[in-house]
This record gives C-alpha cells, sequence and structure tokens, in this order.
C-alpha cells in the first residue's frame, strides 16, 4: 500500500526574480497559494489520504520558495506548522534554484521542518551550468533526482524561440536515448532516480499547453524499455537465429519494460535477430535490473 503522500501547493512563480526560458507554471498550474488559505487545502487534501499513511509531506512547488524574503517564507511556513506539531504532517519540501540557497537559508528552513530542498538544475553538463550561471558543481550529489526532457510550453520563451525557427526540440527519442545516459549516470553514483518525463498533470495534457516536444504519457515506461533493449541486444552475439527461440529471464516487476510498450522491444528484437519467438520467463528470486538469456535450450550469456 502506498505510505508516502505529497500535497503540493503551487507558488505560480513567486520568488522566481527572472523566468527560465521553458517555465510555463501559469498553464501547467493553476492556483496561487499565496492568496489562498492553506489550511483547508491541506485538510481537505487530508480527508482523502489513509489514515495509516506514516509520511505525508506538504511541498512548496512551482516557484522558488527561496527567493521570497523571509516574512514571505515564514507566513507560508508557519501555516504548515501546525500540522506538524499535531503528527497529521511528517515534514515540507520545497523547490528552489541553486544559486538561491545558502546556510542561512538552509538553517532558517530547518527550523520550520523543512525537510527535503528540491533544486531545479537545467543540466548537469558543466558547460551549460557555467553558461546560466549557477554556482554549483556538476559533481553536485543529491538524494535523489527526476529527469525531465525541455518540452516547448505555451507562454514560455522557448515557443517563441520554437516557432521563429530558432529552437528545435529533441525528438522522442533522442530525448529517450539522453535520459537513459542520464539514468545510467545517476544509478553507477547511486543517486535514486525517483520520475523521468514530467508527470502528465491534467492541465498539462490540456490541449494546446504542449506545442512541441518529446512529450509521451509514459516517458520514464519508454526509458526502462529501453535500457532493457540494449542490454539485452550488447550482450547478444551479432548473428541472425533463425527457427530459434529467445527465452529471457527475469525478475517480473521488470517483464513489462523488457516487452516494451506495446511489445516494441520483442518486434525490435526479433527484427534484429530474426527469432521465430521471444518468451519471458518470470523469475522472482532474480535481481531487478538482471536478465538471463538463453536461446532453444542453449544458454548463450
Ligand atoms: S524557477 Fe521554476 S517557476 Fe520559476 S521561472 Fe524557473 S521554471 Fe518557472
Amino acid at each position: 500500500m502506498k505510505n508516502h503522500y505529497i500535497i503540493p501547493i503551487f507558488l505560480t512563480r513567486q520568488g522566481c526574480k527572472s523566468r527560465c526560458i521553458f517555465c510555463s507554471q501559469e498553464h501547467i498550474t493553476t492556483k496561487d497559494e499565496l492568496t489562498q488559505d492553506i489550511s483547508a487545502k491541506i485538510k481537505h487534501y487530508l480527508s482523502t489520504i489513509p489514515e495509516s499513511a506514516k509520511n505525508v509531506e506538504a511541498a512548496f512547488y512551482g516557484g522558488t520558495f527561496t527567493g521570497l524574503d523571509f516574512i514571505s517564507q515564514e507566513k507560508l511556513l508557519s501555516q504548515i506548522t501546525p500540522f506538524i506539531k499535531t503528527g497529521l504532517l511528517s515534514g515540507i519540501r520545497i523547490a528552489t534554484r541553486p544559486d538561491k540557497i545558502n546556510q542561512t537559508q538552509i538553517d532558517f528552513l530547518k527550523s520550520f521542518h523543512v525537510k527535503t530542498v528540491e533544486l531545479g538544475v537545467e543540466s548537469m553538463n558543466d558547460r551549460v551550468l557555467k553558461n546560466s550561471h549557477v554556482k554549483m558543481m556538476a559533481s553536485l550529489l543529491p538524494d535523489f533526482v527526476r529527469i525531465h526532457p525541455v518540452l516547448v510550453l505555451k507562454g514560455s520563451g522557448l515557443e517563441t524561440l520554437y516557432k521563429q525557427g530558432k529552437y528545435k526540440p529533441l525528438t522522442l527519442q533522442k530525448a529517450v536515448n539522453n535520459c537513459l545516459f542520464f539514468l545510467n549516470e545517476m544509478e553507477k553514483k547511486n543517486i535514486k532516480v525517483i520520475r523521468i518525463g514530467l508527470y502528465p498533470s491534467d492541465e498539462l495534457r490540456t490541449m494546446g499547453v504542449i506545442i512541441a516536444g518529446p512529450f509521451h504519457q509514459a516517458f520514464g515506461e519508454l526509458v526502462i524499455d529501453e535500457k532493457f533493449y540494449r542490454i539485452i541486444t550488447k550482450e547478444k552475439e551479432k548473428k541472425t537465429y533463425k527457427n530459434s527461440i529467445l527465452e529471457i529471464k527475469s525478475n517480473q516487476k521488470d517483464s513489462s519494460a523488457i516487452r516494451g510498450q506495446h511489445k516494441i522491444n520483442i518486434k525490435h528484437l526479433k527484427k534484429k535477430y530474426g527469432f521465430m519467438d521471444i518468451k519471458i520467463s518470470e523469475n522472482i528470486k532474480m535481481k531487478r535490473g538482471s536478465i538471463g538469456l538463453f536461446r532453444s535450450d542453449i544458454k548463450i550469456t
């Protein structure tokens, strides 16, 4: 059963001194919480969450929380404090930019039970970080990351560039490849990736909000499918296997990603290697992410 819940409170660009070129907060969130009753909102959310849930947090998203002055931050945070004191909420998380956080700010946030600071980083590439004036190192080691490919959203600066022909979005496949590269890099560093691709909220899926770019409702699954496809093709000999049956053994939780969306991996493997059939055998004892490949009765890896 789900144990971790986040109650999102959207700030709609509050605290942002400039506007990121890809930002379209007004279109992907609809509420400005500075003018709303946060307490009422939390009570409403709590009424929909099972009482047994152990970890329920409030999160200030959609702006630069620490870009607000301390009085405004305190005004927002102090509305959450009573819920923490009574044990109804377990903590607070905030979203901000890397250049808007320092030790003084961290100490202030800690005193209001903020447990997690989510940093929006445009790229982990050193050159891009330098060009975007982000005073941080690409060697930053967060506890977890979310990876999102850039989309062209309505009302963003990127929309203007796109319409002027000055920005060309990534194709879906290129975005999958790039995010897979980043996922592999994170896994090498033992950094947890908790989401790949923007959450397909109702606001985001409203007709006309996504102007262009590699959007897919299950983008993260495409990346994991591609990951398995590459593991399988890397481990296989470069031959054709007409009249052979390929058996792929895996943990049952990985079998759908191995097949790929609409069985795309199975189709590609058959086409590439000529297999008569491909079977997936589930084995609960196998480690997540590992596979065993067998051709008919002959183990080939
Ligand atoms: S920090 Fe977030 S909310 Fe603020 S302008 Fe950039 S993308 Fe938009």
